[in-house]
């Protein structure tokens, strides 16, 4: 679980694990049902601690095969996603995206 207590990508199909309780409705995107990621057994790569390139390159390895990469790199963006690997880019990754998005809308690129 991100530190900011978003919820990640799913990983798998969710046991209730994230809301034993049922107290906090967590609502995921419909597209998450189809992510390669969620058959992955480690979900810690998607947030791979620093220098840790064997996870950082298995996550990505796994969003290249992802059916819903760009929805998922679409929902990251949109939606501020600080940490972890979102559509097979790192947070400096969609940090650069969304530069150069404001730097085309205001004209400057
Ligand atoms: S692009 Fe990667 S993180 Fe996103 S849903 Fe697919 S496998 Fe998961």
């Amino acid at each position: 679980m991100p530190r900011d207590g978003s919820v990640p990508p799913q990983r798998a199909e969710s046991s209730g694990w994230d809301n034993p309780e049922g107290i906090i409705a967590i609502e995921r995107p419909g597209w998450q049902a189809e992510s390669a990621c969620r058959f992955v057994e480690d979900p810690a790569i998607f947030y791979p601690s620093p220098g840790d390139t064997e996870a950082l390159w298995a996550a990505k390895a796994t969003c290249s095969n992802c059916p819903v990469l760009d929805k998922c790199l679409e929902y990251a963006l949109g939606n501020n996603e600080r940490y972890g690997i979102w559509g097979g880019k790192s947070t400096r990754e969609r940090l650069l995206i969304l530069r150069a998005k404001r730097m085309l809308e205001a004209g400057e690129a």
